[in-house]
C-alpha cells in the first residue's frame, strides 16, 4: 500500500468535490434529487456530484497499476482488480449539512486490508466546513491539517464526575429512553450532524467522547474510527462480539462509541448499546 500516493488521490479529490460545492451553493442546487443509493437513502445531487469526483481519482489510482475494491455510499461495490484492498468512501458524510448550508460535512476515505473497521490502515477525512484535514496510518499516529495529535491528550470532568462535552448522533425518536442516563454522564452535548466528523473531534480531545443512539454504517465511521484510535483514543460497537468488528459494507450493524479512557468508554458504550 503506497499510502503517500493514496493520500495524493484523496487530497485531490476533496479538491474537486469543493469545486463541486462551490459551483452548486444553493440548497435547491446541492439538494436535486438523483435516486436511491446502494445504501437506501435518497442520493441528492450534492451526493453524485462527490461521489464521481473520488471515482474519477480511483480511476486514475487504478490506471497507475494499484489494485483495490471500492466501497461506497451511493455505486457500492466497485471492483478495481483486488478484493484485498478495501477502499471504503462516503463521499459527503454530512449530507443533510451540506445541502441546506450547514457548516458541518465531509469527504470521508478508509483503506483496509482485511473485511473490518478494525483493519483499516489509512483514514482520510477533509471537513469542508472549517476547511481541517484530518488523516491517519495505522501505527503512525494522527495528524490534523499536517500536524502530529497528541495521543496522550486526556478527557475533562466536572467535580461533579460528568464529562464535560460530548458528541452525539441521533435520531430524535431514538433519544428518549438515553434521556436519564446522558444526563447521568454528560454536562453539555454537541449534535455536528457527521458521524466522521463528531468522531474526528475525540481524535483531539476537543470533545470528552462520541456515541451515537442509531446503528451506523462503515462507510462513514471507518476512517474516523482509524483517526480516533490513532490521536490516542478508544473506539468500540457496542453489541458486536469484536469491538471493531463491524464490517466494511453498506448495512448499518451497530451503534459506535468514542471515548479518550476506557472508563469513560465502557460509561459511553452502555449508552449507546441498543
Ligand atoms: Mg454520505
Amino acid at each position: 500500500m503506497d499510502s503517500e500516493a493514496l493520500l495524493r488521490a484523496f487530497r485531490a479529490a476533496a479538491v474537486d468535490i469543493r469545486t463541486v460545492l462551490g459551483a452548486h451553493p444553493t440548497t435547491r442546487e446541492r439538494a436535486q434529487p438523483v435516486g436511491l443509493g446502494e445504501g437506501g437513502d435518497q442520493t441528492v445531487m450534492i451526493d453524485q456530484a462527490a461521489e464521481a469526483a473520488v471515482f474519477t481519482h480511483l480511476d486514475r489510482l487504478h490506471a497507475a497499476g494499484h489494485r483495490f475494491c471500492a466501497v461506497s455510499e451511493e455505486r457500492g461495490v466497485v471492483d478495481y482488480g483486488s478484493s484485498d484492498l478495501r477502499v471504503v468512501i462516503d463521499p459527503i458524510d454530512g449530507s443533510v449539512n451540506a445541502k441546506r448550508g450547514l457548516p458541518f460535512y465531509a469527504v470521508s476515505i478508509a483503506v483496509a486490508d482485511g473485511p473490518t473497521v478494525g483493519d483499516v490502515r489509512l483514514g482520510f477525512v477533509y471537513d469542508f466546513g472549517s476547511d481541517e484535514e484530518w488523516a491517519a496510518e495505522h501505527g503512525a499516529g494522527a495528524t490534523l491539517d499536517g500536524e502530529l495529535l497528541d495521543p496522550g491528550l486526556g478527557e475533562r470532568r466536572l467535580p461533579d464526575g460528568r464529562i464535560e462535552a460530548l458528541a452525539i448522533e441521533l435520531d430524535t425518536r431514538s433519544v428518549g429512553p438515553k434521556l436519564e442516563p446522558l444526563m447521568a454522564a454528560t454536562y453539555r452535548v454537541r449534535v455536528l450532524g457527521s458521524m466522521a466528523l463528531a468522531l474526528c473531534q475525540v481524535a483531539a480531545a476537543r470533545v470528552d467522547g462520541m456515541i451515537t443512539l442509531r446503528r451506523t454504517r462503515s462507510v462513514d465511521v471507518a476512517a474516523a474510527a482509524l483517526i480516533v484510535r490513532e490521536g490516542g483514543g478508544l473506539v468500540r460497537f457496542p453489541g458486536l462480539e469484536d469491538p471493531l468488528g463491524a464490517p466494511l459494507d453498506l448495512e448499518p450493524h451497530a451503534p459506535v462509541a468514542a471515548a479518550r479512557t476506557e472508563a469513560t468508554l465502557d460509561e459511553l458504550a452502555a449508552i449507546a448499546a441498543e
